[in-house]
């Protein structure tokens, strides 16, 4: 089992043998495949510390055009930490995709540098939803065009109040996008924010 058999591109499995991964985790063997083959939903039930963040990342780094500078995958994240986390793995994932930038949006720091990092060109943006919605309504950030939404930690998001705000913000985006959940817990909440927002997700437990 390697990364090569998943289906990863060249420019990713070079970064990998840089970092020095061996070989996938078990999340990664179970959605990387199913992630690049096919446009569909995901549900996976995953603690942290399992290799998330690469199971949805490499794919979504495979999947995107980076000759666009659209932007046109969206990642969010309960907290600020998470979220830098998350997008200097995606750095480091994507450091031989050419042309490829992402963009951390979170609170607590200058919003003008963020949306100057949006306007740069990022096909993916990395947020935690608070700070997220502010920048969508004051039209800092456009996510009408994303292919690909994934909600990180969304029994945490949901524990943490923001159910209003992810709504909001996914009103905002197409409804022919996929979307990738990844829960260490399927409380109510999160099965019900699943059945609100996707389309028979394939179902993935680690
Ligand atoms: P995550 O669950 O995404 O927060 O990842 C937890 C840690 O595992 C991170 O430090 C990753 O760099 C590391 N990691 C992810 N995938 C692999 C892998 N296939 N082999 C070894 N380490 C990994």
């Amino acid at each position: 089992n390697t990364f090569q058999d998943l289906g990863l591109n060249d420019d990713l499995l070079r970064a990998i043998t840089d970092i020095g991964f061996i070989s996938p985790s078990d999340v990664q063997a179970k959605a990387i495949p199913i992630l690049l083959e096919k446009d569909t939903d995901l549900v996976a039930l995953a603690q942290t510390g399992t290799g998330k963040t690469a199971a949805f990342g490499f794919p979504m780094l495979q999947k995107i055009n980076t000759d666009s500078r659209t932007t046109q995958g969206l990642i969010l994240s309960p907290t600020r930490e998470l979220c830098l986390q998350i997008t200097n793995e995606l750095k480091n994932y994507g450091k031989y995709c050419k042309g490829f930038n992402v963009a951390a949006i979170y609170g607590g720091a200058s919003i003008s540098e963020q949306a100057r990092e949006v306007k740069r060109g990022a096909q993916i943006i990395v947020a935690t939803p608070g700070r997220m919605k502010d920048m969508i309504n004051r039209r800092m950030v456009d996510i009408s065009k994303i292919e690909y939404a994934v909600l990180d930690e969304a029994d945490e998001m949901l524990n943490m109040g923001f159910y209003e705000d992810i709504t909001d913000i996914l009103s905002h985006s197409p409804e022919d996008k996929n979307t990738w959940l990844f829960s260490a817990t399927m409380p109510k909440e999160v099965s019900n924010i699943a059945k609100k927002f996707m389309h028979s997700p394939v179902e993935i437990t680690v």
